[in-house]
């Protein structure tokens, strides 16, 4: 498989050069040349098979060229000691994405990254430097992903307060090999400091650089691969039982009720994707082309409603980002969008993604409602998945496939927001241990002088 970038289809480079450079020369984002499909025996298969199995049957038509099939086994085994379960909620599925060491659905793509660029770069003397933006959770995820790993050295910019202090902790907290850097301004001043770096010629001159971003073309695919187990499972009529860390508000499991409810439906499932820089959603029209049964998708995002817009008029207003209790979706020009434009057109993305985005008192209301009526506690952004799945019923838009809302984060991430509208909320043990950490970032203003004094090159 080669990669272009969206700007040019004249050269081409392997996944581990897509994969090392994060961003094209030309400053594109990375794409493969197609879509590989699932054999029939594996579509066939999928409500059988394991999520390793699907992981493995996913992401290898991408890099078989650059990963022997022991290497990338042995790499997937290492990244997902946990999966994701798609829980009944409702008439409803929930799919928790949060089960992994820093709860959110981006562990899913940083852990495989990671992993492969410490294998990418065997051998190599030279550090390799990782620049990365994060409007929250990615920073906490790559953060943890590329934690001690030899040879690598990762700095982090966030927007100075507009992180939880859970966040804050897991991107500023672990030092060693993770530097993290608190910019005065929003997260696009953090994404725009990071690809002024990225065009810096002589910069890239001196030290070898990469990013982490959800730009980057090894965190997008390992991202499919939930979207087809779940797919898999829920299209066959099955559904998974609540994990420990699954975030009901009494001890009590899933209730039968919701198990029986949900198993009446089947065929091709429609996603609800709370969306900010649009990776995750792009993964899901990935894992859609490769043969997945998938209906479609529900594009959900908060006030930031530039994609939503577009999907509505056809045209495309990047705005300026707005803060917001769905913080990790505070983004006004999300990047993926560039992808998601080169590989489909507006008819065609039209047909596929519905688009629809939820206020703040909004998403509060749904937490409450969503935990007084069926017991379960969303996060702000599952909320705004969930709520824009009740817009869409209250218009009569969706028929019976079966729906599952991305839960993305679990819900103790964000309990200063969750807690005054539903109460306690249950911290699983990988986060308790993360608060007790202690901040170390530099803070400086949103300017590339500044950043360059703090990077430690
Ligand atoms: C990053 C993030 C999102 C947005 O995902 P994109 O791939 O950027 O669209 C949604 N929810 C949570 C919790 C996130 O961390």
């Amino acid at each position: 498989m080669r990669y272009f970038s969206t700007r040019d289809r004249s050269e081409s480079c392997s996944f581990s050069a897509a994969a090392l450079r994060g961003l094209a020369p030309d400053g594109g984002l990375y794409i493969p040349e197609r879509i590989p499909e699932y054999s029939a025996a594996v579509r066939n298969s999928l409500q059988s098979m394991s999520f390793m199995e699907i992981a493995y049957e996913t992401i290898r038509p991408y890099v078989h060229e650059n990963m022997n099939d022991g290497v990338l086994q042995d790499l997937i085994e290492s990244a997902y000691p946990f999966t994701a379960p798609a829980v009944p909620v409702d008439s409803r599925f929930v799919l928790e994405l949060f089960h992994g060491p820093t709860a959110a659905f981006k562990d899913f793509g940083a852990r495989f990254m990671a992993r492969a660029f410490s294998y990418f770069r065997r051998g190599e003397d030279k550090t390799l430097h990782i620049l990365v933006a994060t409007s929250g959770d990615t920073g906490g995820a790559v953060a943890d992903g590329f934690f001690g790993v030899e040879g690598i050295s990762v700095s982090v910019l966030y927007p100075r307060g507009r992180v939880s202090p859970l966040q804050e902790r897991q991107i500023a907290g672990l030092g060693g090999n993770i530097h993290a850097i608190a910019v005065d301004g929003s997260f696009d001043d953090c994404q725009r400091l990071v690809k002024e770096a990225f065009s810096d010629n002589d910069l890239r001159k001196r030290i070898a650089l990469s990013s982490a971003n959800s730009i980057n073309v090894s965190r997008l695919i390992p991202q499919a691969v939930y979207y087809t187990a779940a797919a898999g499972k829920l299209a066959a009529g099955n559904s998974d039982k609540d994990l420990p860390a699954s975030p009901r508000s009494s001890s009590a499991a899933c209730p039968p009720e919701d198990v029986s409810r949900n198993s009446a439906k089947s065929g091709p499932v429609l996603f609800c994707v709370p969306s900010g820089n649009f990776g995750n959603l792009t993964a899901g029209l990935y894992a859609r082309e490769m043969g997945a049964p998938i209906r479609g998708f529900i594009a959900a995002t908060n006030i930031n409603r530039t994609v939503p817009e577009y999907l509505e008029k056809g045209v495309y207003e990047p705005r300026e980002s707005i803060a917001t209790i769905s913080n990790a979706m505070d983004v006004g020009a999300p990047s993926n969008f560039e992808r998601m434009k080169t590989q489909w057109s507006y008819e065609r993305m039209s047909q596929l993604i519905k688009g629809c985005w939820i206020d703040d008192s909004e998403t509060r209301k749904t937490i409450q409602d969503v935990k007084n009526n069926y017991s379960y506690i969303l996060d702000p952004h599952g909320a705004v998945a969930w709520s824009a799945v009740d817009r869409l019923v209250s218009k009569a838009e969706l028929d019976n496939s079966p729906v599952a809302v991305l839960a993305t984060a679990h819900p103790a991430k964000f309990s200063e927001t969750v807690e005054p509208v539903c109460g306690p909320v249950p911290v699983p043990e990988s986060l308790a241990s993360v608060m007790k950490r202690k901040v170390q970032s530099h803070r400086i203003p949103a300017d590339r002088d500044a950043l360059y004094s703090v990077l430690p090159l």
